[in-house]
């Protein structure tokens, strides 16, 4: 998709620290973390958020999911705990409109919003 800057990662157009990737899911650290272990779990296929989510996509979706396992264990967060995160539209604040599950650890969340300062 033109203009979107996930995909421009994924066609490796734009650097990004990739920590994991398969045939259907790239993993990167994001740019701006909000903890110690901030990784952005992406489907290489251009899905702009969850509203648009359709039964085709659930092969992808679930490959996704069982990324999120690996790289949880990869990062040593998987005992400890970990935050998985899809901001979907406006008020959820979502800026790129590429699905996207940031998974955040390292640290305690408690209860709270995620907030970015
Ligand atoms: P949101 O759409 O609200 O989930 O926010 C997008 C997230 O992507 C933010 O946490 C940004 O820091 C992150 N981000 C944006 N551009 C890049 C990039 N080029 N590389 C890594 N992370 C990025
Ligand atoms: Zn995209």
């Amino acid at each position: 998709m033109e203009n979107c800057i996930f995909c421009k990662i994924i066609e490796g157009e734009v650097p990004a620290q990739v920590v994991y990737e398969n045939e259907h899911v790239i993993a990167f650290n994001d740019i701006n973390p909000v903890a110690p272990v901030h990784i952005l779990i992406v489907p290489r296929l251009h899905i702009p958020s969850l509203n648009d989510v359709e039964p085709e996509h659930l092969e992808v979706m679930g490959h996704l999911m069982l990324a999120v396992k690996e790289i949880a264990r990869q990062h040593e967060v998987a005992a400890k705990g970990y935050r998985l995160i899809s901001n979907c539209g406006p008020d959820a604040g979502q800026v790129v409109y590429h699905i996207h599950f940031p998974l955040l650890g390292g640290r305690q969340f408690g209860h709270n919003l995620v907030r970015k300062s």
